[in-house]
């Protein structure tokens, strides 16, 4: 599974883990700014360890429940 944003094989920043999705809605989430993406090995949200890009909402703010409504949305 190569980063979305940088195209190196995406690692977890947080843990080194290599991170594959375990499905079709792994993978999807991974273009999908508004679903967070959240490393398997260690909980966390998935940053990328070459790039720095994290996978999780691109909004700003942090209203809890805001993304769950996103990922209800689409
Ligand atoms: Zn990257
Ligand atoms: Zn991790």
């Amino acid at each position: 599974m190569d980063c979305v944003y940088c195209e190196k094989p995406l690692e977890c920043d947080a843990c080194r883990e290599p991170y594959s999705p375990k499905g079709l809605a792994e993978y999807q989430a991974l273009s999908r700014p508004e679903v967070p993406v959240i490393c398997p090995g260690c909980g966390s949200v998935l940053v990328c360890h070459w790039c720095k890009m994290p996978y999780n909402s691109q909004e700003d703010g942090d209203e809890p429940g805001k993304n769950e409504f996103y990922i209800g949305f689409v």
